[in-house]
């Protein structure tokens, strides 16, 4: 019997964001930065939400020269008035919201014996209540609207692993998939998804200040903490790059459906495998 081959269809979808708008918090550096220029690219209108005005203002007056709108806004997304003044701000002039990375975050190394109280609490209010914070306000216009949304997470492979010297970040980073469940769940009857980005090392500011610090901390050289701490679990020995970690967040943004919402993935050249 001849067997009926189907040809296959190779398609060429390039994922668009044209008409949406999009807040990205901690967009002024890193891997906040490049996602907010790959939605514009994509056709997204911008919002770049930092604590760094000048910083985001120049990211955002880049950005603009793509021929989308942008917005600068100073931000601290640990303050629940300047949250949910931003957003007002940004419904204001740009509309409702329809995709909210919440990306802001910041790092803190140290023994767990000698960890400060007050770091600790710095830390987990960084990412946690600004990652509750803004995915309720954002979360408010979606419903409002009635158009749906999507709602992404800066989770890490430490979400899923612990490393030494992370209490408080590893901590963060697995309460943040906890969130992103929830808001799955609770947003499903609104069409809002919600997922969470969990990359490896990726060579940003953050990245580059915990070198020296973890080399000192550990009592090795700094290439020992890049080969033997950072990349030692990786397939190929290579760190992941702002890019990889922004197409990652352009696919969370355009699909569709509620088909991909509750979900994390890891963008980590292997180091973590599910
Ligand atoms: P980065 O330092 O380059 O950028 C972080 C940005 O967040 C900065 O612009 C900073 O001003 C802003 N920010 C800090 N605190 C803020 C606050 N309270 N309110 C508003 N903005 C604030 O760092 P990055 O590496 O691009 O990190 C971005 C996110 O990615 C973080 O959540 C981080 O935990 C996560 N992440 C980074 C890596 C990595 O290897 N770089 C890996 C996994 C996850």
């Amino acid at each position: 019997m001849t067997k009926t081959v189907t040809p296959e269809v190779h398609a060429t979808t390039s994922l668009s964001l044209k008409g949406k708008l999009a807040v990205v918090t901690g967009a002024a550096s890193g891997l906040g930065k490049r996602i907010a220029e790959v939605f514009a690219d994509a056709g997204a209108n911008v919002v770049i939400a930092d604590m760094q005005l000048d910083a985001a203002q120049a990211t955002a007056d880049a950005i603009s020269r793509k021929g989308v709108k942008t917005l600068a806004l100073a931000m601290d997304v640990t303050d629940e008035a300047a949250v949910d003044q931003g957003f007002d701000q940004i419904q204001k002039q740009l509309g409702p919201v329809d995709i909210l990375v919440s990306n802001a975050g910041i790092q803190i190394v140290a023994p767990i014996q000698e960890f400060k109280f007050s770091d600790w609490k710095k830390l987990l209010a960084v990412h946690l209540d600004g990652g509750f914070l803004t995915s309720r306000a954002a979360v408010r216009q979606m419903i409002a609207a009635k158009r749906g949304g999507s709602i992404i997470f800066m989770g890490s492979v430490h979400s899923k692993e612990a490393s030494r010297l992370k209490s408080p970040y590893v901590t963060a980073k697995h309460g943040l998939e906890g969130l992103a469940k929830v808001i799955s769940k609770e947003g499903a009857a609104y069409g809002i998804r919600t997922n969470v980005i969990c990359p490896g090392f990726v060579r940003t500011p953050l990245v580059e200040k915990q070198i020296p610090e973890q080399a000192k901390e550990l009592g090795i050289s700094e290439e020992d903490v890049i080969q033997n701490v950072m990349l030692k679990d990786t397939v190929d020995g290579e760190f992941t790059t702002v890019d990889d970690v922004a197409q990652v967040a352009l696919i969370f943004a355009a699909f569709p459906s509620n088909a991909l919402t509750g979900q994390s993935l890891v963008v980590s050249h292997g180091w973590f495998m599910q």
